[in-house]
């Protein structure tokens, strides 16, 4: 036999549980055992193709989901394990966080979490996009359902079906974006850059002090692009910490993308807010 690479995986080295942990455009996550590395795992598997050409189209991304994961390695980012492709359905294996998405984990436990939980979140992410931006990647589609938490509820940024190595990426075509999170330049000059990424992020921070409810929610997507067009960006509520507040409106949410900040700037800011916190 041809010898797999160390990131490739016969289908009998992974012991599959009935514990299902999501449901993914593409099939479904569920808890699973890397028997070789001694190791519970994350199994997202493709379902039974209708047809060859989604077959292929969904190994594809699967693979471009796999390749961009295995060059990273942070404590904040979703460290994968590889991949089983050699028989169907195949595999992608990611380090399980048991606490599931953030978005429902904020939506169920809103009544209990604290502020430094919060705000650990906000860093614990911010610390995730700054090194995905170190290593020149884009992740284009940011939001808390694509934040993880572990057991001791660190969050892992994830989901990178979407994400390129790249510093500036011009969008050809009309391909599936998420208009909710979307910076102006985007909307209007179909731009990707760090700092959409950065505008995006100001959106995360939104979200998890409004418990996981959308942004823009009940809006449509006309109405949602009429108002990035008019410069009415979300507001944090009351619940976020003042200054906390204030340096979104100054430096994340900002319509020219030079004048908005870059990752490590929140990192820097968020230290800052939680030393004030603690
Ligand atoms: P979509 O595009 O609809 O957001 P997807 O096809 O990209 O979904 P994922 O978001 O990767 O699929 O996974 C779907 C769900 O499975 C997640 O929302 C999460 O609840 C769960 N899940 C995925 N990966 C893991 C993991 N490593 N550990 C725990 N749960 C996971």
């Amino acid at each position: 036999p041809i010898p797999l690479s160390s990131w490739e995986f016969q289908h009998d080295e992974i012991e599959l549980s009935d514990r299902k942990l999501g449901e993914g455009a593409f099939g479904d996550v569920r808890v699973g055992r890397l028997k070789t590395k001694k190791v519970d795992v994350a199994v997202k598997m493709l379902k039974n193709a209708i047809t060859e050409s989604t077959t292929r189209d969904q190994v594809i991304e699967l693979l471009h989901e796999a390749r961009m994961m295995r060059i990273l390695d942070h404590p904040n980012v979703l460290r994968t394990y590889g991949i089983a492709v050699l028989e169907e359905p195949q595999y992608l294996m990611s380090e399980l966080c048991s606490c599931g998405a953030l978005r429902e984990y904020l939506k169920e436990h809103h009544a209990t979490i604290t502020m430094a939980e919060k705000l650990n979140f906000v860093l614990g992410s911010a610390r995730g996009v700054e090194y995905l931006h170190s290593q020149k990647m884009i992740h284009r589609d940011l939001a808390v359902r694509n934040i993880l938490l572990t057991e001791d509820k660190t969050p892992k940024v994830s989901d990178f079906g979407l994400a390129k190595i790249s510093e500036r990426y011009e969008m050809t075509e009309q391909c599936k974006i998420p208009v909710r999170y979307l910076s102006p330049e985007t909307l209007e000059h179909f731009i990707f850059t760090p700092k959409t990424d950065v505008f995006s992020f100001g959106c995360v921070i939104w979200e998890i002090y409004e418990n996981g409810q959308q942004p823009h929610d009940g809006k449509n997507g006309p109405t949602i692009r009429a108002l990035i067009r008019k410069r009415e960006f979300l507001k944090l509520s009351a619940a976020a910490p003042e200054e906390l507040r204030k340096f979104v409106v100054d430096k994340v949410f900002v319509s020219d993308p030079e004048n908005r900040c870059t990752m490590t700037t929140i990192v820097q800011a968020v230290e800052k807010i939680e030393k004030g916190v603690k």
